[in-house]
Formats: structure tokens, sequence, C-alpha cells
């Protein structure tokens, strides 16, 4: 029997996606930029499935790619062309086995959606603070091998400051089960850190211990519109003095973003009378309905009489501030429907941002006239998606050849700016040039051994991060 039959075996008539239209999916990334195929796409449902799937893949020397809700913005989770991987897709294993509220933990296994574990640790009362755009689909598996990120870092941090504990098949085909919900253990290295954001090229992340945290009584969110970059730095640097425990998400939004969400997605609703230069949106959590209300007023009056805010909406109810929200998370829609725009999740100390956005979107429009320039983000903790999108009239092919030395150069002024070309969404397949060219070749050299240790034989994941081994030696 040949290592894609004895797979087949493993994983049982349900456990295994047929060719055609129903593979479709598995093959394709988000943004339907990235195409690969593979030898099968197979979705087991326990660990052990998993362990002997991963077996027969490291005797047979088949590359594995780890697959969650393929969310993914960096084709992390898509097969290369040659049609000899397997697919390894967590979705069957989506069941949450334990919620401990004393201990403020959960525990889940690694194709959870996102969206059950909120719920799941609404249900005993506290929150799961990871909340992302892409929340419904992607799995906690796929948001801890991209150390994912989203709205609340602010506060609660990134998907590794809110993993306890992991249980990883690893490229052998052995389980570690490191499913331990606790705090301190300085027992030696910290294993789960390995995998944590390693995109799927250590080992298949199967389960894991989450942190939870109280749930907020209320939430204040508003929405500012400002005339400069400078002053919604500012305005985000006033409120975390005022308010450091209360501030949950400080986003920011160009004038460019709100004009593509409200060109492509209907459903967006633009709150002010007139258009604004700059957007920030925030979340104020409090213990009690009104609690920061009085300070929160004075601030924001005094800002508006000195000039530094335009316009403000304050959310009055929940059903307003889920509109805020979603005018929010349709600018990822409403660019991908422009069709034709280059994406960058970068992250620069919160000082940098508003000279690298001047000098930045100065130099691309002089060098490509009528681009737009569509920057939003978290800008919080210094990330921004400081995105590119094509001149009105210019097709997306000829804008992605344009675009090519623009995200060089963009990237350049990251890096003179002392900061990072992958914020959040990871290296992928789409990043792997530029992390070889700005990470320090001491950096790149630990990775690598890491990478040798664990996986010697390269099987898991080929060609994300790393460039692939069997494709240089062909
Ligand atoms: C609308 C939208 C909004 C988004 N907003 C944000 C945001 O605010 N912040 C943010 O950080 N990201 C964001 N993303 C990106 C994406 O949702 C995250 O990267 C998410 O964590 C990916 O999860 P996934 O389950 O879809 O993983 P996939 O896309 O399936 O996989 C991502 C990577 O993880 C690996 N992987 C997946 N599961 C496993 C596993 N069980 N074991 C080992 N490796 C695995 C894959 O091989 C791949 O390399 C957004 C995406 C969209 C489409």
């Amino acid at each position: 029997m040949d290592a894609i039959d004895q797979i087949r075996n493993i994983v049982g008539d349900a456990g295994w996606v047929r060719d055609g239209e129903e593979a479709e999916p598995y093959l394709t990334d988000w943004r339907a930029v990235y195409k690969g195929s593979a030898a099968l796409i197979v979705k087991p449902q326990n660990v052990d499935e998993v362990a002997k799937v991963v077996r027969v893949c490291a005797q047979a020397g088949l590359p594995i790619v780890p697959q969650g809700g393929n969310t993914g913005l960096c084709a992390g989770s898509i097969p290369d062309g040659s049609g000899r991987a397997i697919v390894l897709n967590l979705a069957r294993m989506n069941r949450v086995r334990d919620v401990d509220p004393t201990n403020f933990s959960i525990t889940v296994e690694a194709g959870t959606l996102l969206v059950n574990v909120q719920a799941a640790a609404e249900a005993a009362g506290l929150m799961f603070p990871l909340s992302l755009g892409a929340e419904g689909s992607c799995q906690i598996g796929g948001n801890i091998s991209t150390n994912a990120g989203g709205i609340g870092v602010l506060k609660y941090g990134t998907m590794r400051d809110l993993t306890l504990g992991l249980e990883v098949v690893l490229p052998d085909g052995s389980i570690w089960d490191g499913l331990r919900g606790l705090r301190k253990d300085n027992t030696g290295y910290d294993l789960k850190q390995c995998f944590i954001g390693a995109e799927g090229t250590l080992g298949i992340v199967t389960a894991a211990v989450l942190r939870l945290v109280p749930r907020p009584r209320t939430r204040t969110t508003v929405l500012a519109a400002v005339n400069t970059l400078a002053q919604g730095v500012a305005l985000f640097e006033q409120l975390q003095s005022e308010f450091p425990e209360k501030l949950s998400a400080f986003e920011l939004m160009s004038d460019a973003c709100i004009k593509l969400a409200l060109k492509n997605v209907p459903a967006a609703v633009y709150p002010f009378d007139e258009p604004h230069s700059w957007y920030l949106l925030f979340d104020l959590e409090q213990k009690r309905e009104g609690e920061s209300e009085a300070e929160l007023e004075a601030l924001l009056g005094a800002r508006i009489e000195a000039g530094g805010i335009e316009d403000v909406v304050v959310a009055q109810n929940l059903a307003q501030s889920g509109r805020l929200w979603h005018l929010r998370e349709a600018i990822v829609e409403g660019e991908r429907l422009e069709y034709g725009s280059v994406k960058h999740d970068i992250s620069l100390p919160i000082s940098a941002i508003d000279s690298f956005v001047g000098i930045a979107a100065a130099e691309l429009e002089a060098r490509l006239p009528g681009i737009r320039v569509a920057v939003f983000g978290h800008v919080g903790d210094g990330n921004l998606h400081f995105n590119i999108v094509r001149p009105e009239g210019m097709t997306k092919e000829v804008f992605y050849e344009a675009a090519r030395p623009l995200t060089d150069y963009i990237y350049e002024l990251v890096a003179q700016k002392g900061g990072s070309i992958s914020a959040e969404h990871g290296i992928g397949r789409s990043k792997i040039a530029a992390l070889a060219r700005f990470k320090s070749p001491t950096e790149m050299s630990m990775m690598a051994m890491i990478k040798r240790a664990l996986d010697p034989h390269m099987i898991m994941n080929p060609g994300k991060i790393f460039e692939d081994a069997h494709d240089r030696r062909q």
C-alpha cells in the first residue's frame, strides 16, 4: 500500500477531501492570489490520527502543510504547485475540552474557531480577549501558529501572551503533551514558544490551554476625526496616560480606507456629516456604567476646543458601537473588493509613526501619481497596515508590477525607522525574500538551527518562512 492509501486508511472516508470543486477552498488563499495543489487533503479527527499521518509522511518524505481556517494573509497555509504535499486541515478537531474559571483558563482543540472560544469563555462569565476581523473563520491553531494580534493587543497582548500550554505533533510523529495551565514554570526552556508564530514549520499544534480574563461590565466606544496623524498619535498618548487600565483598543483609519469601505461594503455606515483626513476608533473597558464618562467628556471637549479633534461620536449603545466597529472591519473587505492592492503589515515605534507615514506617502505619490495609500491598524501597539491600492483606471496586473519597487522602498524606510516588516501576519510564502533581507544573518542562522533540530528532514510546511531547500537543489 502506498503512503497516500495508508493515510486515507488512517483518517477513514470522512477524513479526506475529494478532488475538484471540493478541494478548491483548501488550495487557494483568502485573497485568491495563491493557488497550490496537493497529493491529498486530510482532516484528522484527533491527535492520534494526526500523529499517525505525520509518521507516514515522515517515512515517505512527504511534505505536510498544516492548515487552519485558511484566513492567513501570507499564504502560509497553501501548498506549492508541485502536488507533492499533504494538506492537513484541523477543522474536525474542534472540541472545547475544559473550562476552568478558577484558573482563568480554557483547553481547546486546535481546530476550534476563535469565535467559539470567545463564546465558551463568555458562557463561563469570562472573556477570551483575542479579537480580529476573521474570528468567525480562523482557528485557534492558526492563531497560535501566526501569533495573531488584532484589536485587543494594547491591553491583553498577542496570542503569545494568551497561551499557557500546547499539545503538538512533532515532525517525526511523536506527540508532545505540554497542556499545562501554569503562569509560572521555569523548568528549563519554554518549549511552547518555539511553536507560537512558527507558521506550521516546526510541528502541528493540536490543542492549547489559553488564558481567560474577567469580562468587562461595560465598554465605551468612541470615533474621533482629526486633521493630522500627529493629532491622532497625541490623542493616543493622552488616553493611554489617563486610562491605562481601561484603554483596550485604539485603531487608526485614513480617509482612503474609509472611502474604500463605504464604496464596496454596502452595510458600512459613515457617522459624520463632513469627510475628514484621519479617524481614531477606541474602546474604554469599565467595571461600572458611566464610570469614566465625565473624565472622557472633559478630555474630548478640551481637545475639540484646542483644535485637536474635528468631530467625535461617542456610541450611546451596543448597536451604535457595533456600527462603528463594523466600519473599521469593513476596510479589509473594501480593499479586497477594489482588486489591486498590496499589503504591508508593519510595526514601528509609536513615536516614529507620524514621520514614517508623512515621508512614505509623499514619496509613493511622487513615484506613482494617483496611488491610494490606505493606512489603518492597531496604532496603540505600533502596528500599521500600510497598504497601497492601484490608482483608479490602472489594471491590477500593471499595478502589481509597478508596486514591487514601492514595497522595497517601504520596507527600507521601515528598517531605517527601527520597525518590523511583519507585525502580526507572519512571513508565509509572500515575505520570504524580505525576511532574508531585513533579519540579521545571526538571527536567520539561529532560526535555521532550530528548524533543522526539530525538523531534520524538512517536511513541515516547506517553502514557508525559509526558502524551500528542495527548490534550491533544483
Ligand atoms: C478579514 C481578516 C482580518 C484579519 N485581521 C487580523 C488581525 O487583526 N490580526 C491578525 O493577527 N491577523 C489578522 N488576519 C489574518 C488571519 O486571520 C490570522 O493570521 C489568523 O491567525 C490565521 O488563522 P487561520 O486558522 O485562518 O490559519 P491559516 O490561515 O489556516 O494558517 C496560518 C498559518 O498557520 C499555520 N497553521 C494553521 N493551523 C496550524 C496548526 N494547527 N498547527 C501548526 N500550524 C498551523 C499554517 O500552516 C499557516 O502557516 C485577518 C485576516 C482576515 C481575512
